[in-house]
């Protein structure tokens, strides 16, 4: 089954150069590995995924052969639980918790076990869920990235009409654009859009909310607006020659190994040197090395203090990923003559210590040195996307950015928008802002529900 959009992608791209890192189960694995499942009383994997699938539920189906059972039970909790299957770090969320793990014994492999399931739904194009009776409400969704899709679906199914405008011209969010190709491909993060949105809402792509269509004009045509932006551009150090051939950002870096027919720059590459110590630093390290660069990763401070997660950097460090620990980048050094005049040839670092009692690093005098580069990426964390929607009248931002929300509703100071996802919880996973969106289409039901009592003459019986 291929989803319209997938047209728009180009047939030959890096990201296909990179195989599935867990690939999938058959069915007699499946059966097996689910014959191991404890089905325990209050599961600790439940409560360890921010969705709250009912894993042993679906498990046990998968064990007596209910496969179609097992994927209802999956997209019921959270309609992105085939992209989750695939992208989740299982590692610290359902699979962390298993029971398992205290016994000295491999743990259930639940991550597999839900892309069997839902794979099997979507090879078959099984649909579970339909558009609720209408109320004539309708819902402007900013961006088509996990959160809105899941708050669009859950206010389908209550009945109300949803339309998410995306700027870009594919849907998705990061799912198409920044998890790694090892983990999920744009086409199939492409596919389960399309899976999500055949409920009946509708997905503008191309459309920027603040470029082509205003807050105000939306504000007039919508009943509620969800906020589902993401987070903005990667963030730049502001170091000498950030602007060389060859210097980019990670996320911008890893959306084109995704979505382009070619990437020049990592095409004419051999030596590549990541900065930054979080999961994106992580993931365009180890894509790199995939695709067979000697890579360098730059972290300014020791191991146990990086933001990527402890499993990742083991792959990264099997994969061939290089850590250079205290050490930072102080400039990029372009080379010198012919046609790679522009291009940076080489990275001048420094090493850094914990100098005093004060917990920064500091730069260590003397200590500087070069690095080959012909390839940069710059993973120091990316920008919030507030100056758009600084104009709402009421919505508070954080001291970093993120939009406010009152955590139980994801509503915002102004009672008529709602956010989710990395724009409000400031970036976490996939899995999150799938229940974040949902978690806000119960909410806004339920102020639709609430401002139809307040109405005059809500209640009234007879004329
Ligand atoms: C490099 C990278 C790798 C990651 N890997 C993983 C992983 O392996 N597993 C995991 O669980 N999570 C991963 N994440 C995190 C995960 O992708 C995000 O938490 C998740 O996608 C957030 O969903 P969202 O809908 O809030 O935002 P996004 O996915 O960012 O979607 C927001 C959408 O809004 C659109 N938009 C923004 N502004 C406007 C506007 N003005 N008008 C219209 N549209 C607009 C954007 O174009 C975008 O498509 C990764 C993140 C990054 C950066
Ligand atoms: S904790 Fe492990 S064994 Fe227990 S229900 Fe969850 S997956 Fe099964």
């Amino acid at each position: 089954m291929a989803a319209p959009e997938t047209r728009a992608l180009p047939a030959r791209r890096l990201e296909l150069m990179m195989p599935d890192l867990k690939p999938a189960l058959t069915e007699a694995q499946a059966r097996a590995e689910a014959s191991r499942c404890l089905y325990c009383n209050d599961a600790p994997c439940i409560a360890a995924c921010p969705t709250a699938i009912n894993i042993p539920e679906f498990i046990r189906k998968i064990d007596s052969g209910n496969y179609r059972g097992s994927a209802r039970t999956i997209l019921d909790a959270n309609i992105l639980g085939y992209s989750c299957a695939l992208v989740c770090p299982v590692e610290v969320l359902c699979v962390g918790a298993c029971v398992y793990n205290h016994q000295d014994r491999p743990p259930i492999q639940i991550g597999l076990l839900q892309r069997f399931a839902t794979e099997r739904a979507y090879e078959k194009g099984t649909r579970f869920f339909e558009k609720g009776a209408p109320t004539g409400k309708r819902v402007a969704l900013v961006g088509a990235g996990p959160a809105s899709l899941a708050c669009a679906h859950e206010l389908t199914r209550l009945g109300h009409e949803a339309v998410c405008l995306e700027a870009r011209q594919l849907p998705g969010g990061l799912n198409t654009t920044g998890c790694a190709p090892y983990k999920i491909r744009s086409e199939t993060a492409l596919l389960e859009v399309d899976y999500i949105k055949g409920i009946g809402f509708e997905v503008r792509t191309g459309v920027e909310v603040g470029g082509n269509v205003t807050l105000a004009e939306l504000e007039k045509t919508y009943d509620a607006i969800f906020l589902g932006v993401g987070l903005g551009p990667d963030s730049r150090l502001g170091l000498p020659g950030e602007n060389l051939r060859g210097v980019l950002g990670a996320c911008d870096l890893i959306e084109r190994i995704k979505n382009r027919e070619t990437v020049p720059e990592v095409e004419a590459a051999r030596e590549a040197v990541v900065v930054g110590g979080g999961n994106t630093a992580i993931d365009i390290a180890r894509e790199l090395a995939r695709l067979g660069l000697h890579v360098t990763q730059l972290y300014r401070r020791g191991p146990t203090e990086m933001g990527a997660y402890a499993h990742e950097q083991t792959y990264a460090r099997k994969e061939g990923v290089e850590f250079r620990y205290w050490e930072q980048p102080v400039a990029y050094v372009a080379g010198k003559q012919g046609p790679e005049k522009e291009r940076v040839r080489s990275v001048q670092c420094v090493k850094m210590a914990q100098t005093g009692a004060g917990r920064q690093p500091e730069p260590v005098r003397g200590s500087e040195h070069e690095l080959p580069a012909d390839l940069v990426a710059v993973a120091t964390g990316q920008e919030k996307l507030v100056s758009q929607l600084r104009t709402i009248a009421g919505i508070k931002f954080g001291a970093d950015g993120r939009i406010e929300v009152e955590p139980s509703t994801c509503a915002t100071g102004n009672s008529r928008y709602w956010a989710g996802g990395d724009c409000a919880n400031g970036g976490k996973e996939v899995v999150n802002a799938a229940a974040e969106g949902k978690r806000a289409a119960r909410a806004i039901d339920a102020a639709f529900k609430a401002a139809l009592r307040r109405a005059p003459g809500a209640g009234a019986r007879g004329a």
